[in-house]
């Protein structure tokens, strides 16, 4: 991928100062949602980086991951096992507890949706304090899964949430 296309990427992730807490910048992606092609871009560039650590499941983040999640699922031609807020799975559920950048939450999967031994790729949007990306893996790692990688399309590096990932891969295609 060249330079201009990361740039014309990175220009479609728009600054929101103040949101939704005071002190917070979040990072609206909803403009490169809007732009087919570098929306395209961008998965097509991750999937590659991601297919590098030959993972045999995509495990997509509620809520925003599930937008890069399932676009990579199907672009790689992989399973998607999405991990959602709490109460939204009909079946017995397992569940980790984690700090945002703004409170707490907890997130949950479906007891049997991870296949022992297989190797997962953990997506979301943004990676800030690392807290639902490492409550992710905590969860594929407690069904016996392996986390092949981990895959964000924004990381915010001031926070320095990959400390938190362990010595697992990071992949990610925007960096602050
Ligand atoms: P964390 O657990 O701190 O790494 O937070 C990651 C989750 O919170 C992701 O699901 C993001 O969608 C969301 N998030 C955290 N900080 C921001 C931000 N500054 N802009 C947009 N989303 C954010």
């Amino acid at each position: 991928m060249t330079i201009t296309e990361i740039s014309a990427i990175r220009a479609l992730v728009h600054d929101v100062p103040d949101f939704p807490k005071p002190g917070i910048v979040f990072k609206d992606i909803t403009p490169l949602l809007a732009d087919p092609t570098a929306f395209t871009a961008a998965i097509d560039q991750l999937g590659r980086r991601i297919l590098h650590h030959a993972p045999q499941g995509i495990v997509a983040i509620e809520s925003r991951g599930f937008i890069f999640g399932a676009a990579l699922a199907l672009r790689l031609g992989l399973p998607l096992l999405p991990v959602r807020k709490p109460g939204k799975l009909p079946r017995r559920t397992v569940a980790a507890a984690y700090q945002l950048e703004y409170g707490s939450d907890r997130i949950e999967m479906h007891h049997d949706a991870v296949q022992a031994g297989l190797r997962y790729a953990v997506v979301d949007d943004v990676i800030a304090t690392g807290g639902t990306a490492a409550a992710t893996a905590e969860l594929v790692a407690g069904q016996g899964g392996r986390v092949a990688c981990f895959g964000f399309l924004i990381e915010l590096d001031f926070l320095g949430g990959r400390t938190r990932l362990g010595s697992g891969a990071v992949e990610s295609l925007l960096r602050y």
